[in-house]
């Protein structure tokens, strides 16, 4: 593999922020980060080590200090501040995020733009955070509560958008007084540093906002177990969910999860099929697939299954697959080998079960972790791409006849973050709004998520919500003061 010099563009050294100081890691190990488009190594970068890991943990206690006693509108002014420097930074940030991720430049710049917007979003929530006066059962005693902000939070955040999903538990803790040690993913640390660059500019006080990298779990183990970190948010598995939950659990600590779904979509015979296709295709071939809310299991009614599928085909066959720096790019590789082997695995295994392929089902070009916009036909509900995330450009469907099969269907997995309902029918609308069993559903629309608007899942898809002001409260903790006059 080639080394590709990424030091125009990023200090790959000093990629761990503690105490508002920029350093490289002690750890001796380090982490490689990869161009998915060329499969050259971008960087090395020096793990934290325990100590690193100490200094930031005691770095947290001041600044959340320091952090908790400015006013709101103070700390909105800062948020408000780092968006800004985001914004002008966004040229730099977007060219770093493809570089790591592989996203098309055009999505690139979406995501810095959506990650400035969510930080003015809980800037502006903070400063609405409210107590209550509440009724006495007692005469001359008075009730009220006051939120406070729960305290230094662990923030763990994946690799399909570094910088939105770390913006928004980021944006959040910070709206809410509390301190963050942000853990990016290993293989995309840049656009991440970028974002705590723009915050600790924008005036933080130090110790506030950190960043650490290096080996997964020696860090979150540590900011687990330790007496300093209040709370823990973590977006990416449900298999390193579950492991961090059951640490939480240990030591009582509150924990956000988002983790996988496998999003069904149920298209009734009565639906815009056109305009069904044109939503659904946009968004799934978006990050090459590789959103946690994307639909991912299609059960189609017999009478439009075929139309549906010759019509996602042809706009799959319209997708343009290629480096992320091609402004005629419209979908760039998978984010990382694993990913790519697992999408090619989950259509051979579709194939061997008896799907039809209907187009894509490869591998594109010689270097880079490209695979075509896919999609599967026939596909019966045993295969393994109908009970495991695909988290890739593979469109599998499957016929149904009565709409209460499609929703039994649609239910049978135990994940449940995102799901979608087509149709021009009020009732059968509001059946699959009350019965899917997701924690969003869009009904003739594809976007679930913005800052306004809590987003989480059910069961094995984890609990709690981010963004929303349920997302911010999350971050506090309320005080019930009684007082007698
Ligand atoms: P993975 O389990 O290998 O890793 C997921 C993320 O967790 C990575 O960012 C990794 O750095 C981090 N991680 C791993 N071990 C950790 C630990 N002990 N402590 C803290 N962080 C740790 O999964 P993967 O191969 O990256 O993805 C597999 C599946 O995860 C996907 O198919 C998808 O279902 C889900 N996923 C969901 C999201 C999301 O946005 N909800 C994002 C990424 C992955």
């Amino acid at each position: 593999m080639d080394i590709v010099d990424i030091r125009t563009l990023a200090d790959a050294a000093a990629l761990q922020c503690v105490a508002g100081a920029w350093r490289s890691g002690r750890g001796g190990a380090e982490t490689q980060v990869v161009d998915p488009a060329s499969e050259a190594l971008l960087a090395r970068v020096p793990a934290a080590s325990a100590s690193d890991i100490g200094e930031a943990l005691e770095a947290a206690t001041a600044g959340f200090d320091a952090w908790r006693r400015r006013t709101p509108l103070e700390r909105a002014g800062v948020l408000r501040r780092g968006a800004a420097l985001l914004r002008a930074r966004a040229g730099r940030i977007a060219l770093l995020l493809t570089a790591e991720q592989g996203k098309p430049l055009a999505e690139a710049q979406r995501e810095v733009e959506q990650a400035a917007d969510t930080l003015e979003w809980h800037a502006d929530e903070g400063r609405r955070v409210y107590g209550r006066v509440i009724g006495s059962r007692w005469p001359g005693t008075q009730f009220h509560t006051q939120p406070e902000p729960i305290g230094p939070v662990a923030a763990f955040t994946p690799w399909n958008f570094p910088l939105m999903l770390s913006a928004i538990k980021v944006g959040a803790a910070l709206a809410a007084g509390c301190a963050v040690i942000l853990k990016p993913a290993d293989e995309t640390p840049f656009a991440a540093a970028e974002m705590v660059h723009c915050l600790n500019d924008a005036g933080l006080p130090a110790g506030a906002l950190q960043m650490l990298v290096g080996v997964a779990g020696e860090i979150s183990s540590a900011l687990i177990a330790s007496e300093a970190i209040r709370k823990v948010s973590f977006t990416g598995s449900t298999a390193v969910g579950r492991l961090l939950a059951a640490q939480c659990g240990e030591r009582l600590k509150p924990i956000t999860l988002e983790l996988g779904g496998h999003a069904p979509v149920v298209v009734c015979d009565d639906a815009d099929i056109d305009a069904a296709v044109r939503s659904l295709a946009a968004i799934k071939f978006r990050n090459a697939g590789q959103i946690c809310a994307n639909p991912s299991r299609f059960f189609v009614q017999r009478a439009v299954a075929g139309r549906f599928i010759e019509a996602y085909a042809e706009a799959a066959r319209e997708v343009r697959v290629g480096p992320g720096t091609d402004p005629r790019t419209t979908m760039g590789p998978l984010a990382n080998r694993r990913r790519r082997d697992a999408v090619e695995a989950l259509v051979a295994d579709a194939r061997e079960h008896g799907a039809r392929l209907v187009c894509g089902g490869h591998r594109v070009g010689e270097r880079g972790w490209y695979y075509a916009p896919t999609v599967l036909a026939d596909v019966p509900d045993d295969a393994h791409v109908m009970r495991e995330e695909p988290f890739g450009p593979v469109v599998p469907v499957a016929a149904f006849d009565t709409l209460d099969e499609a929703i039994a269907r649609a239910n049978a997995l135990d994940v449940g973050l995102a799901a979608f309902g087509y149709t021009r029918s009020m009732a059968r609308a509001r059946r699959l709004g009350n019965e899917l069993r997701a924690g969003a559903v869009g009904l003739n629309c594809v976007t679930l998520m913005q800052p306004e608007t809590p987003f989480g899942g059910v069961r094995d898809s984890g609990f709690g919500r981010e963004n929303g002001s349920e997302g911010l409260a999350s971050y506090l903790s309320v005080r019930t003061v009684a007082t007698a006059a």
